[in-house]
């Protein structure tokens, strides 16, 4: 295990992985809420939509497309102008609108719509053929507009994603204390976690002042100790504590962990934008450093495991022997009780 004040060194860089980690924690912590709502959200319009249609419950339609649902032009989606006379939605003949055969995808795609804040899903990211199989191509319905077409499941989705589908699937309503509103100020917990998401991807030099990094703590450990539903959620719980750690320094990772966490925040460093190459240097020469750092943390570990390793062989193996030994004499006590026996038996 390793103190993140081991590995990490440069007080506002550190802060900005920190945040980077903060916002993995939540993730996680949010997983089971968030998957299981949208489990029961996909079952909740499948079931609605099958007794409507007075179908047995397990009908299902796997033959329509996203593009076959929704007629073309499409708001934000369909791009057929005057100087293109093809649409990039509907471009082949097999993508063309058309009402499902047996009206299914029709209504899933109408209940979509209805539990959605704006009515406007993100068509762009769901495949509409996995609706019945695969919940989370419900809910990317709820993500934002691009970006997700591949994502398959909950571990798959980044914060921002996770967090788009609580603001704007109107079922976490009734499951959260307080009422969301993307648009109020003061603005509601989750759309607080939103900015803390955003700020630390957006940030221009990866660099985040105690100050921040405190209240953007603060903000997750909000959400994640919601007292409606949350509060009783154990991942959620876990979560809490986890950064309650990270604010005092006391949480412990492993190092395969913490070498993860550099991977990502070099990922996603490598794909902003918006960050001067100059701190993008830094930043990776920073990572780098890291790297090097937790590899001989990583050696010192293998060291420490394999000396482990051999001690406990050899103690096991002595143990054995004992324990042979153990065996052998109260096998030789059995022969000689059962012999006792025996002779008792002849003898009367
Ligand atoms: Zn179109
Ligand atoms: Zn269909």
């Amino acid at each position: 295990m390793a103190s993140l004040e081991d590995v990490f060194l440069e007080q506002e860089m550190t802060n900005w992985l920190k945040a980077w980690l903060a916002l993995n924690i939540t993730k996680t912590g949010l997983h089971d809420f968030v998957d299981t709502e949208v489990q029961h959200l996909q079952s909740s319009i499948l079931q609605s939509v099958t007794s409507t249609l007075g179908l047995s419950p397990n009908t299902t339609c796997t033959i329509c497309c996203t593009a076959n649902l929704l007629k073309c032009p499409t708001h934000k989606l369909c791009n057929k102008g005057k100087i293109s006379r093809v649409c990039k939605f509907h471009d082949t003949a097999i993508k063309q609108p058309r009402q499902c055969p047996v009206h299914i995808c029709d209504a899933v795609r109408d209940g979509i719509v209805n539990s959605h804040r704006y009515k406007g899903p993100s068509w762009n990211n769901t495949l509409a053929e996995q609706w019945a199989s695969n919940h989370w191509e419900v809910g990317k319905c709820y993500m934002p507009p691009d970006g997700y077409i591949s994502v398959r499941s909950f571990e798959q989705t980044d914060f921002n994603g996770v967090i788009s589908i609580m603001l704007n699937c109107t079922l976490f309503d009734s499951k959260l204390s307080f009422s969301i509103a993307p648009q109020l100020s003061p603005p509601c917990p989750l759309t607080k976690a939103r900015e803390v998401g955003k700020a630390v991807r957006h940030s221009s030099d990866c660099k985040v002042t105690s100050a921040d990094l405190q209240e953007y703590v603060l903000t997750l450990v909000t959400l994640l100790g919601d007292s409606k539903v949350l509060i009783h959620d154990v991942r959620a719980h876990d979560a809490v504590r986890k950064l309650n750690q990270l604010q005092t320094n006391s949480l412990k990772l492993s190092v395969t962990e913490v070498s993860q966490l550099l991977k990502d925040a070099h990922q996603t460093l490598t794909q902003a934008k918006q960050v001067s190459e100059e701190s993008k240097t830094k930043m990776e020469a920073y990572i780098d450093k890291l790297n090097v750092h937790v590899q001989n943390l990583l050696d010192k570990c293998t060291e420490d495991i394999t000396e482990h390793t051999n001690t406990c062989t050899e103690r096991s193996k002595r143990e054995l022997d004992i324990h042979v030994q153990k065996v052998h004499s109260r096998k030789e006590e059995l022969d000689y009780e059962k012999a006792i026996d025996v002779q008792d038996v002849e003898e009367t």
